[in-house]
């Protein structure tokens, strides 16, 4: 298959364009031509779009070979410039070659034409290619830096879409999605000098991603979570990206002639997106590669921020929790102090609950404190032995209904398993999910607890009919620190967002599953499967 070639051809005459034209195809090249004969032409023309090849004259009415040589250097590209010309003297060929021509051929011999050209197109490609790799390595070297920097993250997502102007890309935009927003904040925008960045960032905030497999632009990296390369666009491509006259006008002005688009995975959904335009080259599967080396130095660190925000967050809730029971501990014990004699028969049976109670919550907050940072240190084990699951259900459901006289807990069924399991860490799971469903529906109603056999399985249910959970809040729901209702009204105070993610890991390590469902507005069940102990399988 013959070879595309785009081809400036700086001459006057049509006739000599086409015999040159002609000669190229013979070679084996399949040109597409553009003449001009001006200088303001040609550096329209450069600007326009990317050209493998200048082929230029040396004499011509309103132009020169030299002048066209000057407007090629000035515009910085490095292409392939070879003198075409009927006479030139020796003298001027290689003052021009001396000035940065890298052939000339004359027209009574064109049929050098065809090999001086393919000599060039390799030593450019060759050219093209080491500074590629130069760029490469300082762009992977600075991303390099960005995971170890200690700055905020902001800053440093700033700095990657720095990194990637001017060597990879002639405008970019990063595109982060914050914890409770969607993928549409705009972090950063970088762009030459000589480019509006007041529109490209009229560009990112008003056009953002948008999800849903009918945006054309960034639908599939949205949907395939992985690295796009749209080698060569086009306006009809402009055109069918465009959602209005004013989206069109933008791109039109920022002519992005390929582009790349880096999604940041994390969490099984796409956190980030990096998207690098460049208006005059073409995007290859290496530069696709330098750029998603790039997006996951970005995706680390924000991750890794997100990670220690969260952790601080649960720090200091989790310390605001244990300081309350305390101030009600002491509170208690002062009041016991001083109450009388005569009251004390009456007042101390109910001082002493509430001391018990308080107690309790403050041991089950630092137990999961505890946990999680033992889960943090991988050195959580698990004291195994045989336990009675139903008389398990039985007592915690029956403290339970101590805790809450708004709610009315109905065991349906309750089978008689017997299972080789951690007793404690089996409590505080069951615990949980029924404080949760206590927690979470603060109006009160029915919570129903099932606990049956099935195979050789055990599977515990725990259902409420309170306030559920948004569905697009559900897939993160047994993640570390994750708390669903943050934002909403019914953000819990008391809450650490580790109560399901520890659960879900004890049951994990038991060899078991843990699963829900909810709807909004209606309920949620909450369940987990444990393995029979081997004995009471048989
Ligand atoms: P916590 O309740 O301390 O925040 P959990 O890890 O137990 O921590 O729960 C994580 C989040 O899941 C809660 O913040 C809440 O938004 C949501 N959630 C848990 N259980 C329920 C439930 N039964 N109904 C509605 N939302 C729930």
């Amino acid at each position: 298959m013959a070879q595309e070639l785009a081809v400036l051809i700086v001459e006057d005459s049509e006739d000599d364009a086409l015999l040159i034209t002609r000669e190229l195809r013979r070679s084996g090249f399949d040109p597409l031509m553009r003449r001009v004969d001006t200088a303001d032409a040609m550096r329209a023309a450069l600007a326009e779009r990317a050209w493998d090849l200048v082929l230029a004259d040396y004499r011509m009415p309103r132009f020169s070979g030299p002048l066209a040589l000057e407007a090629l250097r000035e515009s910085g590209l490095d292409i392939p410039f070879i003198l075409v010309s009927a006479t030139v003297g020796e003298e001027a060929a290689v003052a021009m070659m001396k000035a940065g021509a890298h052939d000339f051929v004359l027209k009574h011999s064109l049929g050098r034409l065809g090999a001086a050209v393919a000599r060039e197109l390799r030593d450019a490609e060759v050219r093209r290619r080491r500074r590629w790799a130069d760029a490469a390595l300082e762009i992977l070297a600075e991303a390099g830096k960005l995971v170890v920097e200690s700055a905020q993250l902001d800053v440093i997502q700033r700095r990657a879409a720095t990194i990637c102007v001017p060597r990879l890309a002639d405008w970019c935009v990063l595109y982060y999605a914050h914890d409770r927003g969607s993928i549409t904040d705009v972090t950063a925008v970088a762009c030459r000098p000589e480019i509006d960045e007041a529109s490209v960032l009229e560009l990112a905030t008003r056009y953002p991603p948008k999800i849903g497999a009918d945006d054309p632009l960034f639908g599939n990296a949205l949907l395939t979570h992985a690295p796009q390369l749209m080698a060569t666009i086009g306006d009809p491509d402009l055109a069918r990206i465009a959602r209005d006259e004013r989206h069109l006008q933008l791109l039109r002005a920022l002519e992005p002639r390929s582009l790349m688009i880096i999604p940041q995975v994390a969490r099984g959904g796409v956190i980030g997106l990096l998207v690098l335009a460049a208006q005059r080259r073409r995007y290859t599967e290496a530069d696709l590669g330098v750029a998603s080396e790039l997006g996951r130095r970005v995706e680390l660190v924000a991750e890794n921020a997100r990670l220690s925000r969260s952790r601080e967050e649960f720090i200091s809730t989790a310390i605001h929790e244990i300081k309350t029971p305390i101030s009600v501990i002491k509170m208690s014990v002062q009041l016991m102090q001083q109450l009388d004699p005569a009251q004390r028969d009456a007042r101390m049976p109910d001082l002493f609950e509430r001391l018990d109670r308080q107690c309790n919550r403050l041991e089950r907050l630092v137990t999961e404190v505890l946990e999680v940072s033992r889960l943090d240190l991988k050195r959580l084990t698990l004291s195994r032995r045989p336990i009675d699951l139903g008389a398990l259900v039985e007592r915690i459901v029956g403290e339970m209904r101590d805790v809450s006289s708004r709610h009315r807990f109905v065991v349906l069924r309750n089978d008689a398993i017997m299972l080789d399991a951690d007793p404690d860490r089996i409590e505080q799971v069951l615990t949980n999910l029924l404080s949760n469903a206590i927690k979470y529906s603060p109006t009160g109603g029915d919570v129903e607890i099932e606990s049956r056999r099935e195979r050789n399985e055990a599977l515990v249910s725990v259902r409420d009919h309170g306030i559920g959970i948004p569905l697009d809040r559900q897939g993160r729901i047994f993640e570390r620190f994750y708390r669903a209702h943050v934002g909403t009204p019914y953000e819990h105070t008391s809450s650490l967002g580790v109560g399901l993610y520890l659960s879900h890991e004890f049951i994990a390590r038991h060899g078991g599953r843990m699963w829900f469902e909810s709807k909004e507005g209606v309920g949620s069940t909450f369940g987990f499967s444990l393995p029979l102990a081997p004995k009471d399988g048989e």
